[in-house]
Parts: C-alpha cells; structure tokens; sequence
C-alpha cells in the first residue's frame, strides 16, 4: 500500500492550527505551486490557502516545514547525528582579528569573519545574513563584500533604529528562508546562509529532497537558539514595567545563558529567560534543536568568555573552511595556558551546551505533550 501525500491541509492542521507555526515562510516561498499562488499569508501573519484548487498535492510544504519530523531520519543519517547535540569534529572559542568586526559583532566575531573569508577568496559569490532594522528587528540581506557583512553584524543599535521601531511591532525573527528563494534570479552561485535551527532545518530538507535553489547553499553557519522574540506595543509596556525597564534605552542586546541587555548608560543587566518567555515566540516553545545540529558549522555565545564565539565544527567542510580561516589570519583561536586548560575549558562549554539542548528538548516535549495530535 502506498502512503498517502500530505498536503498543505495537513501541515494546517497538525502545524498552524496548533499554534507551532514559526512564521518562517518556507511553505510559502517554496510551493511548487508558486506561480500559481496556491498559499498566501494571511492577515494573521501565518500561510494560508489562497486558492486550494491550484495546489498540486505535491507534500512539499509538509516535509520541509521545521516543525514536521518525517525527515529527520534521512537528515540523522546524512549528518551522522548522534545524541546528545548531533555530530561534531572540532570545538573551539575563537574571536575575529579585525577590530572593525570585533567593535560591532554580537559575540567574537567569527560569523562575520569566515563570511569574509569565503567571500574574498571566492568560495562563495554571496551569504544571506540579516541586517539590523529596528531594536529587536532584522531583515534577511545578501551581502557580497565584507562592508555588507560588518552593516549586518551583532546586534548592537543607533538611536534612529529605535525611533523609527517604536510604536510598531517587535520581532527577532529574520524570516531569510525568502531571501533563499530569489538567489536564482540574481543570478548567484555558491551561497553561505547564517541561519536559526528552525531555518537551516529548512534548507538541509530542502537539499534531501533536491528542491531548487536550495543546491545554491554550499555552507551554512547555525547560531545556537533557545529562542526569538516576538511582541506588540502591549506586551513591551508590560515587560518594562514588571522589569523596571525601558527599551528605548537598550543599545546592545544577547544571549548566552540569560538575555543579556546592554544599557546607553553602559550599564549590563542580564534577564533570566524566563522573566522573557511572555514575549518569546510560541513556536520556539515546540523547537528542540539548540546547537543547529545540521549546520557545517555552528555557533553561540554560551560556554566562552565575553569577547569570544564558540563554534562547533560539523562537516568536513566546516573543518576545511574554519582551519583556513584561522590560517589566513582572520580568526584567531583562544590561547590556553596548556593543552589540560584546553581541555577542561572545552569539555565545560560542551557541557553548557548540552545542557541547554536537554532543557529545550524537555520544554518542547512538554509542550507538544499537550497538542493533541
Ligand atoms: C535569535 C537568536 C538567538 C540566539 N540564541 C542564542 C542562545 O540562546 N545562546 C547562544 O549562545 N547564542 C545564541 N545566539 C547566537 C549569538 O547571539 C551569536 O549570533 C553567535 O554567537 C555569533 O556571534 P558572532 O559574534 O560570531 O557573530 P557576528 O559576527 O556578530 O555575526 C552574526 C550573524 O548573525 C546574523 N544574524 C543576526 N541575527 C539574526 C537572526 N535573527 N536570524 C538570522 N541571522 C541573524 C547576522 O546577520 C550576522 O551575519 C542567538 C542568535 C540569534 C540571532
Ligand atoms: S513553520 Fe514555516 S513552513 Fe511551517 S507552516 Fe509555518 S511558515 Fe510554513
Ligand atoms: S502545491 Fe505542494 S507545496 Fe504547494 S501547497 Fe500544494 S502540497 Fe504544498
Ligand atoms: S527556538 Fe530558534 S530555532 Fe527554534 S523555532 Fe524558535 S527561532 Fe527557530
């Protein structure tokens, strides 16, 4: 007997309908249905049938959505994952050596700096990053010089962005699945994605399947996610008040193992993340993927010192283009005082890391325990 295809009515009803979309747009962009606008977003914010007749019944949408798991095997076996955070070949806590990326990346740096290296030894024509729009907003971007890059490091902000956001809506969340979609037309080959779990799971399903473009994406840097932020006017005042905060005032914003707020005035408050789980998006709370375990390369904050990136390698590729990197100068590893210090540092940011994956995994369990299915 032959399995039946599941459509868009069935991602409807076992994702949307159930609170776990994460608005990333992939179903959408994707469509093999496209051109024949057989999904919108509607008013909502979340995809919709605009015209269910002209849907092919192809099951695309389904099986690349990030909340749908029938793939995750072929996707363990590809990747050789393994408990508890997937596989991986190489840890280190490395940061940039250009004091221009390292004034406004988010951690060390070294997203920004492999980029460039890809970018200016030609691996790589282009990278899809997000670029700073607002307080707490990004907007996917294709950059293909190293000035590109530096315009959409960190997360640190200019007054205007926060005048120009206020009053709107806030949201972490860069949805640059969109931005994968139009690499074709301009022409673009050899692409480096930096991306949310949530996001690379997309594109590494969308490569099983052999779904176009996404054998564009030759790297792809994962950041660690516990979670992104969405949330209205509403939510902002309430939070202010019960943190005894104002936003306007933020000018740096991370996470590692609290949400980490840097002030105008310079001073640093870090918020627990469950004093901000109110405004996280609902679908992160179903989302187990911590490390980006799919990625050539992945990268956080958490278990290295300020200043610097822990970075997990992955893939052989990963391995290839970090070590070159680091080679050619435009990363440098930290230095430990001797190979015992090296070790006992790296096994304790290991730890971080898994530990962190275990709380998400056990959040989200719970929380899919309670969809009935
Ligand atoms: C929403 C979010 C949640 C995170 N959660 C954690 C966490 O819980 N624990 C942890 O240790 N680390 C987390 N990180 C990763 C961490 O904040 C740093 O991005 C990472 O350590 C890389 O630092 P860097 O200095 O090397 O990067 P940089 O050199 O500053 O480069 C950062 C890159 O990330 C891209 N980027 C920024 N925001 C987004 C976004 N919203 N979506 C897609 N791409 C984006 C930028 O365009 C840039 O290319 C999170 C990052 C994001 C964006
Ligand atoms: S999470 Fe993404 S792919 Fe899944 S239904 Fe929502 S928008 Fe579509
Ligand atoms: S055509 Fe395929 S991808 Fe598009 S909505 Fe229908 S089943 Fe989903
Ligand atoms: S927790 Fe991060 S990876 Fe998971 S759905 Fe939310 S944004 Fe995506």
């Amino acid at each position: 007997m032959t399995e039946e295809i599941k459509t868009f009515k069935d991602l409807t009803r076992e994702v949307i309908d159930q609170g776990l979309c994460g608005k990333c747009g992939g179903c959408i962009s994707f469509c093999s249905a496209g051109d024949l606008n057989a999904l919108e977003i509607g008013s909502n914010g979340l995809p919709e049938y605009a015209n269910e007749d002209n849907c092919l019944k192809c099951g695309i949408c389904y099986l690349i959505c990030p909340q749908i798991k029938t793939l995750d095997p072929d996707l363990q076996a590809k990747f050789g994952w393994k408990p508890p955070i997937g596989d991986y070949k190489y840890v280190s806590s490395a940061q940039t050596t250009d004091s221009r990326i390292m004034e406004v990346c988010t951690d060390g740096g070294v997203v920004t700096s492999l980029l460039a290296y890809l970018l200016e030894n030609d691996l790589v024509n282009a990278a899809v990053v997000s670029k700073k729009k607002g307080l707490f907003s990004r907007e996917p971007f294709i950059a293909t010089t190293r000035e590109d890059l530096i315009s959409a490091a960190g997360s640190q902000f200019s007054e205007s962005f926060h005048l120009e956001e206020l009053g709107g809506k806030y949201t972490t969340y860069a949805p640059v699945l969109s931005t994968v979609k139009a690499l074709e037309k301009k022409y673009l080959r050899d692409v480096a994605i930096v991306g949310t779990p949530c996001q690379l799971n997309t594109i590494r399903k969308m490569q099983v399947l052999g779904i176009l473009p996404a054998h564009l994406i030759k790297y792809a840097i994962g950041l660690f996610c516990i979670e992104n932020f969405s949330f209205d006017d509403l939510a902002r005042e309430r939070l202010e008040e019960r943190l005894s905060l104002n936003m306007a005032e933020i000018n740096r914003l991370n996470i590692k193992e609290d949400l980490i707020l840097t002030f105008n005035s310079g001073i640093t408050v870090n918020v627990p993340l469950e004093e901000v789980d109110e405004v996280a998006r609902p679908a992160c709370f179903a989302c187990m993927d911590f490390s980006n375990e799919y990625s050539d390369i992945s990268v956080g904050g958490l278990g290295s010192p300020d200043r610097y990136t822990s970075v997990l390698i992955r893939t052989e590729a990963g391995q290839t283009i970090f070590s070159e990197a680091v080679e050619e100068g435009y990363i440098k590893e930290r230095v430990f005082k001797d190979s015992e210090e090296a070790r006992l540092e790296k096994t304790k940011m290991l730890a971080k890391i898994v530990s962190f994956t275990r709380r998400k995994r056990l959040r989200a369990e719970n929380k899919l325990r309670e969809i009935p299915r």
